[in-house]
């Protein structure tokens, strides 16, 4: 492709875009109707020896990718977490392909280097982040892009180990291999996300998964209980991950109790802010984060709600990406943003707490609501199933004090109409069930 067809293609990509997105409403539902297995009939057994046309290609993505795809960012996607896109994050994308340098020291692109650290300063300002987790504060601080939430909670994880090891090292040496390793242990909630636990079992560590209280948060008492068992035992409590909205319900952890037993004990305090991290920005939420002053580490995932020191070197130019989007957008229209997806989430509380046949499960503080029919896990899953089935609206389950639960998430293209839509469309899924309960085993 020269640059004369790039030129062209690249309008063609440009228009197929905008009529994507601003058509999700209209022509797609927003789950897909194939079955496992659909998509390898469409292709050919082989790659192609010749170059085919691009029309051809367009015409396939048609064809076979948008038959099978889950369509994230229509107003009817509910499910899991929001995962954001703007059109100035798309324009970043096309930048750090086109740039395609591979920043895994300042030379191999100085831009690169330096416009990371200072978008993660940017950041860490506006969530008002101690001094200690800026790189402007002259001090060991800073942040970095990671790939995924998951990989950052590695990362600390390891880095604590590292430094409970250094020290268990310099003050009882010579031990025989790994007598140290053994000895340590890591603190997560029962509520906390998998990629904790993954982390703890990758770094070789022992795992305890504190019970959490009433409300789905990680307290203070449980800590010192462990803590006190597991030194009576002759181990080393040496991190702990603390989650500020927990993928389940939205459960904020008590990083103001667990905070200074951790530095009393010498405990690496992690914060997986993955999801709500960006609520932070708006002054009203930012409460939330209160006793991060504690932590020796923060996560957040900017792709979830924002729009937009690792294990790999090579790194992409993804902090560009940051930079077109806080500066398109701006402070203020992010916090509008913000705003607008819990003021959502509230209505929607609003709507079930009104409905005396529904209970909400969770305390909703963000953009998250859990909700559930008063009556049986079974009488649940046939209504998350009837929800879901024609692919109408997408939404998730989980499973909270093993009482079954549906997710109702504030996600990308959700506006008030598909809210109420969306609440209408559950709530008569809900009659249909409940004038046939026998059918249903309640
Ligand atoms: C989504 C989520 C994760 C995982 O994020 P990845 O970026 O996909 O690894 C971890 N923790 C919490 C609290 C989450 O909500």
């Amino acid at each position: 492709m020269d640059p004369k067809e790039f030129c062209i293609r690249g309008k063609q990509m440009v228009d197929y875009i905008i009529d994507y997105t601003e058509s999700l409403d209209k022509r797609r539902k927003v789950f897909p109707e194939v079955k496992p297995g659909y998509l390898r009939p469409l292709l050919p057994n082989y790659a192609p020896e010749e170059a085919e046309s691009f029309e051809d290609v367009i015409a396939d993505l048609e064809r076979v990718i948008m038959p099978g795809m889950t369509h994230w960012s229509s107003p009817h996607f509910h499910a899991y977490f929001p995962s954001t896109f703007s059109y100035p994050s798309l324009l970043a994308e096309m930048m750090i392909t086109a740039t395609s340098c591979i920043g895994f020291s300042w030379a191999s692109c100085p831009a690169a280097t330096e416009l990371e650290i200072v978008m993660l300063d940017w950041l860490g300002k506006a969530f008002q982040l101690p001094a200690e987790f800026l790189s402007d504060s002259g001090g060991d601080g800073g942040g970095i892009i990671q790939r995924t939430a998951s990989d950052a909670t590695l990362m600390t994880l390891l880095s604590a180990r590292h430094k409970t090891l250094t020290k268990l090292e310099r003050e009882q040496p010579n031990q025989v291999n790994g007598t140290h390793l053994n000895k340590l242990v890591a603190y997560m909630s029962d509520q906390a996300h998998s990629s904790a636990e993954r982390a703890a079992i990758i770094g070789a560590v022992r795992v305890r998964k504190l019970p959490s209280d009433e409300k789905f948060s990680m307290r203070g008492v449980e800590l010192e209980k462990v803590i006190a068992q597991d030194k009576a035992n002759g181990l080393v409590p040496f991190y702990l991950c603390a989650t500020l909205g927990t993928t389940s319900s939205c459960a904020f952890d008590n990083i103001l109790e667990l905070g200074p037993i951790c530095q009393r004990e010498g405990i690496w305090m992690h914060i997986d802010a993955a999801y709500a991290g960006s609520a932070f920005i708006c002054p009203e939420f930012r409460p939330l984060l209160n006793g991060v002053e504690f932590a020796d580490s923060f996560d957040f995932n900017a792709h979830k709600w924002m729009r937009h020191w690792q294990i790999p070197l090579g790194r992409k130019f993804n902090s560009l990406k940051l930079w077109f989007v806080l500066r398109l957008f701006g402070m203020k229209k992010m916090q509008e943003l913000i705003r607008l997806d819990v003021a959502m989430a509230r209505e929607f509380e609003e709507f079930v707490h009104k409905d005396e046949r529904f209970e909400i499960t969770n305390e909703v503080k963000l953009g998250l609501v859990c909700f559930r029919l008063k009556g049986s896990n079974e009488l649940n899953r046939h209504l998350f199933e009837a929800v879901n089935k024609e692919g109408k609206i997408h939404i998730t389950s989980t499973e909270l004090r093993s009482k079954y639960t549906l997710r109702f998430a504030i996600c990308m293209g959700n506006t008030r109409e598909s809210v109420r839509f969306a609440w209408e469309y559950i709530s008569s899924k809900a009659t249909a069930l409940l004038s046939s309960p026998s059918e249903y085993g309640n």
